[in-house]
């Protein structure tokens, strides 16, 4: 595929990704640039196999200390705990792991 094309395609997959309450696409790997356009918008199967990738890939990854800057939401994700509430809120991935409710 041309550049171009690619562009377009991850374009739409981010409007995609906008629009759509359960996006199949991962919402982290979209928006990392060290990725190859292909794997940013792979599209799981299923939500099990893109919440399976959610947490295998980011959540696991995740050690003290470090945090994700996502700017598409304005957001800083501090804590597995709160990537995982942030997934599930805010881009559908809903994991097997339980998440305690935050008392607000
Ligand atoms: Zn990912
Ligand atoms: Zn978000």
């Amino acid at each position: 595929m041309q550049a171009a094309k690619l562009d377009d395609a991850l374009c739409k997959a981010i409007s995609f990704i906008r629009i759509d309450k359960r996006p199949k696409v991962c919402f982290i790997c979209i928006r990392s640039p060290h990725l190859i356009i292909s794997e940013r918008i792979a599209e799981y199967a299923n939500l099990g196999f893109l919440s399976r990738h959610f947490l295998r890939k980011h959540v696991s990854k995740l050690k003290d200390g470090q945090f994700v800057d996502y700017m598409d939401c304005g957001v800083r994700l501090k804590t597995r705990k709160e990537l995982l509430i942030h997934a599930e809120r805010f881009h559908g991935i809903v994991s097997q792991v339980p998440i305690e409710c935050p008392r607000i």
